[in-house]
């Protein structure tokens, strides 16, 4: 199954991809965690794309597709996969199209995750990564900085674009650039929508059950 995961920052995309993959056995790709970790290793992309990551702004297009092309062409893309975070411009949405026309990677499903701008921003605010794993979880649900999933020690970190005035120009971006890409494949595909507010057992049940 090819399942394109689409929804705003903090809705909780990365948690119910996660546990997608593991369910359905398909790789959990997410463009956020390629750059972070082309970032922590200091390469070229990762210096550049730090900059404008941590002022909320995206990454261009031509350097997205070409992450995204190479990934698809990899052979654990081949029997399926989530993808988190990409597309997020109409532009990457046709040439995502394209690529998979290209890779006989059709069909698709595209899953559009819901929910308030409120409870977004204080989920984004509430929240810490593993440097490890990249889990994220809750600030209450943190008791020695160590990571539930991993186990990793002293790995959680606040992201640089989850402070406030980031995450307003990130949810700026989401409402002018990104969901545009939802009224682009409501002409072409059919979107199954999901409210993204609940218990993230409740969540990844709703997903499944309109998946299959
Ligand atoms: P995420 O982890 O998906 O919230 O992504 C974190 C940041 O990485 C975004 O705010 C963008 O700066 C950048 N990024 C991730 N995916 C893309 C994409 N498809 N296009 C442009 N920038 C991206």
């Amino acid at each position: 199954m090819r399942i394109i995961l689409f929804g705003a920052p903090g809705v909780g995309k990365g948690t119910q991809a996660k546990i997608l993959s593991s369910k359905l056995n398909i790789p959990h790709i997410s463009t956020g965690d390629i750059l972070r970790s082309a970032i922590e290793k200091k390469t070229h992309l990762g210096i550049e794309a730090k900059k404008l990551m941590d002022k909320g702004e995206l990454v261009p297009d031509e350097i997205m597709v070409g992450i995204i092309r190479d990934t698809l062409k990899e052979e654990r893309s081949k029997n399926g996969f989530i993808l988190d975070g990409f597309p997020r411009t109409v532009a990457q949405a046709k040439e995502l199209d394209r690529l998979l026309t290209e890779l006989n990677m059709n069909p698709k499903k595209i899953v559009a995750v819901t929910t308030d701008e409120k409870e977004i921003i204080k989920r984004l605010t509430n929240r810490k990564a593993c440097k490890n794993c990249n889990y994220i979880l809750p600030l209450d649900e943190i008791k020695d900085n160590s990571c539930p999933n991993c186990g990793a020690k002293d790995s959680l970190y606040q992201r640089s674009d989850d402070k406030e005035e980031v995450i307003k120009k990130r949810l700026e971006i989401f409402n002018s650039t990104t969901k545009p890409v939802l009224d682009y494949y409501n002409e072409n595909d059919k979107v199954i929508y999901v409210e993204g507010t609940g218990k993230i057992e409740e969540i990844s049940e709703r997903i499944l059950s309109k998946l299959t």
